[in-house]
């Protein structure tokens, strides 16, 4: 057979509309055909529970997921070693033989205090890619009480339920990350919350979903159901990853740990407590001072925390992970065949211009986009077939209108 008239033998798609044909003894198989097969080997896996294949399928061990979220998250270190555990033991509890003996491994869900833009989200979305699972991303903030105006807690499932098209058994396994979960922190302990619903009811509310339940759940658009009213899903399975700021709870754990070393003084001396990132130091007790209830707490039993982004990992955010927006930039550039080279000097300069402007790892992209977006749009289709970033380029680029805009969302 000559090389042109290569097809998948599974799906029959010629070779030019693949994106990658693996040959076999006496067979092809194309991209799509080997995902589809991929995901029917990982379902059966699930169904059939504690089989060989199924371990050897899901079980990625902590160093290996630590390893995956490293090619994606800079830094953070602890922080990803804690969550590669938690997955690992979320999903080895998932394959426990159903009737062993009376240990019940319990749910491992995640809470992750840190700073907005330092990289929450992005854990979440990383884990929830490397497991092949749908991921919800939903904001506590529009949660309410049921009867309240506002969204009830179900509508944290319809939103996995579309995220993993509305296939329950994909749902039942998937994640969901609830953001600004420290907002609906109890208002009698933290002041600053001006909400006027009870931010104690929801957190009653989100205490089943967390545990495991079964809920009916409306479809809301479903497209795949038009005529079904409810769809019953049980969360027993779903690994929750909550995240917030906190913004405060170092007083909290200052004010713990000044009372520790109260009573240590005398062997302690100062302590060794390193001042500037108190979150290192956090339990959950602080989250209970800060206004989370304690049920809600001990079903978020691993506590995680996120490090403030200095300059040096801003810097390596622009560069190194397998997705950096620097090599994204080169990728699209490629593709209209022009070779992108930026020097040492304008990536600090950038890097200095997200710090100034307190910008965080969010501004790098808006910042990198308004340095380009004139060569994006000036150079392809030209014989021009390079652009060259220098220090003075983007300060150019930047000193226009843009930069004044930044500074007024900052
Ligand atoms: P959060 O959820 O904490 O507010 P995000 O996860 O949304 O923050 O992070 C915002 C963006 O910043 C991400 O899309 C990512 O590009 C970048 N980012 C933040 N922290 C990191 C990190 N440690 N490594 C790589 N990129 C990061």
């Amino acid at each position: 057979m000559s090389k042109e008239e290569l097809e998948c033998s599974f799906c029959g798609r010629k070779k030019a509309d693949t994106s990658l044909l693996i040959a076999g003894l006496d067979a092809h198989i194309c991209d799509r055909c080997i995902e589809q097969a991929h995901g029917i080997v990982m379902e059966e896996a699930l169904h059939t529970g504690n089989n060989e294949l199924s371990k050897e399928m899901m079980l990625k061990k902590p160093k290996a997921i630590k390893t995956f979220l490293d090619d994606y998250i800079i830094g953070q270190d602890q922080t990803k070693k804690v969550m590669s555990v938690a997955v690992y033991n979320h999903y080895k509890r998932l394959l426990q033989p159903k009737s062993d003996d009376d240990v019940e491994i319990q749910k491992s869900n995640i809470v992750i205090v840190g700073q907005t833009g330092t990289g929450k989200t992005l854990i979440a979305k990383t884990i929830a890619r490397m497991l092949n699972v749908p991921l919800a991303i939903v904001d506590a903030t529009v949660l309410t009480e049921a009867g309240y105006v506002g969204e009830d807690v179900e509508s944290i499932l319809t939103r996995l339920l579309q995220a993993a098209d509305y296939n329950l058994e994909k749902a039942q396994n998937g994640i969901v990350f609830i953001d600004e979960i420290d907002k609906i922190a109890r208002k009698s302990d933290n002041p600053s919350i001006t909400r006027d619903v009870s931010g104690e009811g929801v957190q009653q509310a989100l205490l089943k979903l967390l545990e495991g339940t079964t809920v009916n759940v409306p479809p809301k658009g479903g497209r795949k159901h038009p005529d079904q009213k409810f769809i019953e899903v049980n969360t027993e399975n779903i690994l929750f990853i909550a995240g917030g700021a906190f913004d405060g709870i170092e007083r909290h754990i200052s004010k713990r740990l000044n009372m520790q070393a109260v009573g240590f003084s005398a062997s302690k001396n100062d302590g060794g407590v390193q001042k500037d990132n108190l979150l290192r130091y956090i339990i959950p007790r602080d989250l209970k001072d800060f206004g989370l209830i304690p049920e809600i707490i001990g079903r978020l039993p691993v506590l995680a925390y996120m490090n403030p982004l200095d300059k040096g990992t801003l810097r390596a955010i622009l560069t190194e992970p397998k997705n950096a927006i620097i090599k994204q930039y080169k990728k699209l550039f490629e593709m209209d065949d022009i070779d992108f080279v930026i020097t040492e000097e304008a990536l600090d300069y950038i890097v200095d211009q997200a710090i100034e402007y307190k910008l965080g790892a969010r501004g790098l992209r808006s910042l990198c986009e308004a340095v380009l977006t004139d060569a994006m749009f000036e150079l392809p289709g030209t014989d021009d077939h390079e652009i060259h970033v220098t220090q003075e380029y983007a300060q150019e680029k930047l000193s226009k209108s843009t930069i004044k805009k930044l500074k007024a969302v900052s």
